[in-house]
């Protein structure tokens, strides 16, 4: 489960409610389903490094003398 959602907390004031966006809206912008109003989905990283860094560890060179 890699494609997690963003979680978005709606800038209305008076709504404030959490939206879940998905990956693909990164910097875009999204409607509140509670007040309507335009939420921009902000460029966040990934907590998770879910790059192929275990690969790096498992191809060691075996560079022996
Ligand atoms: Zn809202």
């Amino acid at each position: 489960m890699t494609s997690e959602a963003i979680r978005v907390i709606c800038p209305n004031l008076k709504c404030r409610a959490v939206l879940s966006a998905p990956q693909a809206a990164r910097g875009k912008t999204v409607r509140c389903r509670m007040c309507g109003m335009k939420v921009r989905i902000p460029h966040i990283r990934s907590i998770a490094p879910s790059t192929t860094d275990a690969s790096d560890a498992a191809t060691s060179d075996t560079s022996k003398k």
